[in-house]
């Protein structure tokens, strides 16, 4: 995407209104370039365009000025009402270098043809250029002001307009030059005058039509091919061809004009994960879990796009923003018991005050009480004027319209200061935060309608093995049933996430290829189990490998086996190994964390307790293991076997006891680690 200018050389440091322009691929944008006049941006196209096209990739180059005139222009300039005459008429026309160009002296040519008042105006030299208005006063136009591209933008500028606030006059004149010459030497297609089946794909983009303001601190031209290629680059190829369907042959449009809001929804949406980040660090044998959990943490970025809803219907999603409260709670100071309201502490001995009429009940709006008086007061009520002490009713008696009670009491006694639990303005909640019933209270209170949520992470749940069969039916000699698929997929639903069942795929590469091709389409995440390793029937990891994105994550920890970390089509795929004790442990201790950073929460430690041993081991050193264990009399028991096939062993525990990585003789009594399964959230 490129920011055009329609002036002379900027300078060498990066500056407002000069020519910007940013690469992005999936997502991922690269850093904005700074390009200071025409001769450098085409240079810089020139190269882009010749690298793309030598790695057999398509280039959507998008420049923010028009690419025709309002209709009829072409054909009064040059005698045909196609563009390219256009196009070519000004290349062949205008003279530009870095210090100077003659913008101004054609302009005031090309008005001269058509009366010499129009329809071009403003003048940046401080020579006259007979037949170039300086100011609209006695300026006239025979053409439409605006493309009708602009009448339908809100505030896009008019191409006569040749210099002043956002005038895009000088752009055109200034650019059309250069299109047309990338266009010839590339065999670029130009949108929408012609089919996009070339390599390069010329496309006119107003960055303002959907970005407001940069954030403070950035440069704005900068910012916008920034957030513009970052956005477009997301945009699935049905989208964007639903986008370019436009029909304006002769003006040219707008990308994008007519799609704003769906423009704004992708560029809410989070970047991609790049196919090397689950590489590892060179020389690396066996990571430990400390330092696998520490690299999934840095290398996973949320993935998940954001939606506005109503508190109540957002509950189980995370927060995609801070929430700030919208007011105070409690909002006004009120009684936290029923009794007699009054103003001021009081020493001890008896006190009487005469009660004023009536009372005040939650929800009333605060009346007055006059000084030396007491009211009626129930729990929850705001304090009136003049009350900021109550006396709880059972230590008053009540009698001729006068209240008696016993002191001391202080000042205050009973109440509730307003914004004591949350005060307007203070962040309520922070983005990441999982909405449970407790924040739930807590927004309503706060006064927040709408929040800003992450949409469910959708994670996709894939069987693989020749041997496996589908529970419920016959299973043949060396055949066994499918565990994991059942497992995995309520492990998913009670982290909090969508899952989605892909079902169960035989040990055969196109068909496994094929439905993680489908899977990688369905969901944001493909968790497979099975094939994991480097055997040869192993081939999810082989598969990954082929794509050229997946490192074999050989961790020390038991139980495991190698994990398969991968990209497929631009979707990240946790390869769990296939034994089913394994496939657990990992998805609780990996699987769930990154599940959590990739759906937009916080990084999410299980809550473990250290209790004393039931049991006694011998640890080895040098890995971290897992023991299915239990809580009985305050002790961890652990499943008798620890062999990796006990599927009943995981049934019959309530969590896990972490043993550390170093080595460790424990007997009955010595402390251990455990964690409960519903630390896991399970
Ligand atoms: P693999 O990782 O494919 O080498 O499988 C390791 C072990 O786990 C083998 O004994 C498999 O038969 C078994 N296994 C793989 N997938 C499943 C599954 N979905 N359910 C139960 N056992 C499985
Ligand atoms: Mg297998």
């Amino acid at each position: 995407m490129v920011d055009w200018s329609g002036g002379n050389d900027t300078g060498k440091s990066p500056r407002q209104d000069a020519i910007w322009a940013c690469v992005a691929r999936l997502g991922r944008a690269e850093a904005p370039q700074y390009l200071r006049n025409r001769k450098v941006a085409e240079d810089w196209l020139t190269q882009l365009f010749e690298a793309e096209i030598a790695a057999g990739r398509r280039v959507l180059a998008g420049f923010d000025f028009p690419f025709g005139y309002p209709k009829g222009y072409a054909a009064a300039l040059t005698g045909k009402s196609d563009p390219f005459a256009l196009w070519n008429w000004l290349e062949n026309r205008i003279e530009d270098s870095p210090q100077s160009n003659n913008r101004f002296d054609l302009a005031g040519e090309i008005n001269r043809q058509f009366g010499g008042r129009g329809p071009f105006w403003f003048n940046g030299l401080k020579r006259d250029v007979d037949g170039l208005p300086r100011k609209k006063t006695d300026y006239e136009n025979s053409f439409s002001e605006r493309r009708l591209a602009e009448k339908r933008a809100k505030g896009a500028f008019s191409c006569w307009q040749l210099g002043g606030a956002g005038a895009v006059g000088s752009q055109v004149l200034m650019g059309l030059p250069v299109l047309a010459r990338l266009r010839r030497r590339f065999e670029a297609a130009v949108w929408p005058f012609e089919p996009l089946d070339k390599s390069i794909a010329i496309v006119e983009i107003w960055p303002s039509l959907t970005l407001g303001a940069a954030p403070a601190g950035q440069i704005k031209d900068a910012w916008q091919v920034r957030e513009v290629a970052r956005t477009v680059s997301t945009l699935e190829p049905d989208a964007l061809a639903e986008m370019l369907a436009v029909d304006a042959p002769e003006e040219g449009w707008i990308f994008g004009l007519g799609h704003e809001d769906r423009l704004r929804q992708a560029s809410a949406q989070p970047p991609r994960l790049t196919n090397d980040c689950f590489a590892l660090p060179p020389g690396v044998h066996w990571t430990p879990v400390r330092e696998a959990l520490v690299l999934l943490q840095d290398r996973l970025t949320p993935v998940t796009g954001s939606e506005t809803m109503p508190v109540a219907a957002a509950t189980g999603r995370i927060l995609a923003e801070d929430v700030v409260a919208a007011r105070s709670n409690p909002p006004l100071p009120n009684t936290a018991v029923d009794g007699y309201g009054f103003f001021g502490g009081k020493a001890a001995g008896v006190h009487r005050m005469p009660l004023v009429e009536g009372r005040a009940a939650a929800g009333d709006r605060p009346g007055l009480v006059p000084l030396g008086s007491a009211v009626r007061i129930l729990t929850g009520a705001a304090l009136p004027d003049g009350v900021d002490t109550v006396v709880l009713q059972e230590d008053v008696t009540v009698s001729d319209g006068q209240i008696a009670f016993h002191g001391p009491i202080k000042a205050g006694a009973n109440t509730r200061r307003a914004g004591e639990d949350v005060v307007q303005g203070d962040v309520a909640l922070t983005q990441g935060a999982r909405i449970g019933p407790a924040q739930a209270a807590l927004l309503a209170a706060s006064g927040v309608g709408d929040v800003s949520v992450r949409k469910p992470l959708r994670v996709a749940v894939l069987s693989t093995g020749a041997e496996l069969v589908e529970a419920g039916n016959t299973a043949a000699l060396g055949q066994i049933f499918d565990a994991n698929r059942p497992m995995l997929l309520e492990m998913v639903r009670r982290f909090g996430h969508e899952p989605v069942d892909m079902g169960r795929v035989p040990d055969d590469r196109d068909a496994l290829a094929a439905r993680l091709e489908a899977a990688s389409k369905a969901a944001d995440l493909i968790l497979t189990s099975g094939g994991a390793s480097a055997g040869d029937e192993d081939h999810v990891s082989a598969l990954l490998t082929e794509a050229g994105a997946m490192t074999l994550w050989r961790i020390a920890v038991k139980p495991g086996r190698p994990l398969a970390l991968g990209m497929w089509s631009g979707v990240p795929v946790f390869g769990l190994p296939g034994n089913p004790v394994a496939a657990m442990t990992c998805a609780l201790i990996f699987g769930r964390p990154a599940m959590a950073r990739l759906a937009g929460s916080a990084w999410e430690e299980p809550q473990g307790f250290e209790v004393p041993a039931a049991f006694t081991k011998n640890k080895k050193h040098g890995r971290t293991e897992y023991l299915r264990a239990r809580i009985r009399d305050g002790q961890a028991e652990v499943f008798a076997s620890e062999g990796s096939g006990r599927i009943s062993g995981l049934s019959w525990a309530d969590g896990l006891v972490e043993l550390p990585h170093d080595a460790a003789e424990i007997v009955p009594g010595t402390i251990v680690r455990y964690i409960p399964f519903a630390s896991f959230g399970l």
